[in-house]
């Protein structure tokens, strides 16, 4: 399946539907997620059009590589998460209940976050 153009990420990214912007360059955008699992949750994407870590991880420059975990560590900084310590999640297709078709790392943080997994539901 191709990148779907109309998924709400790309919509966010050609500003046809608001975010809370947290960093932004030329590769990458750094959101608030709209509905937060903890008191830091923020989403870095990449601005290119990337479905999933598949597509990203084979077919995207190094220099858009680069900027989108550079990004992750500059979010990691501005939302001063860096200590006591933050989370990092993708969500890769089915398995994983990806619900937005463009790749997104979600950096979350500001409590305990408990366990890594729990039980498949
Ligand atoms: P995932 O399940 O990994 O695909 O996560 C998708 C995430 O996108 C969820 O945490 C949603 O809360 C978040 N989300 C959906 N729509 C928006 C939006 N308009 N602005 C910010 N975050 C959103």
């Amino acid at each position: 399946m191709s990148y779907d153009d109309q998924n709400i990420f790309a919509k966010i990214l050609r500003g046809e539907i608001p975010n809370k912007t947290v960093y932004e360059d030329d590769h990458v955008l750094a959101f608030e997620d709209i509905q937060p699992q903890a008191p830091v949750h923020v989403l870095v994407i990449p601005k290119g059009p990337y479905k999933s870590m598949n597509e990203f991880s084979a077919e995207a420059s190094d220099a858009e590589i680069v900027a989108w975990v550079r990004a992750i560590g500059k979010v990691a900084e501005i939302v001063e998460a860096k200590e006591p310590g933050y989370r990092l999640i993708v969500n890769n297709g089915e398995d994983a209940i990806q619900e937005v078709p463009h790749l997104h790392i979600h950096v979350l943080g500001g409590r305990r976050l408990g366990r890594m997994l729990q039980k498949a539901d």
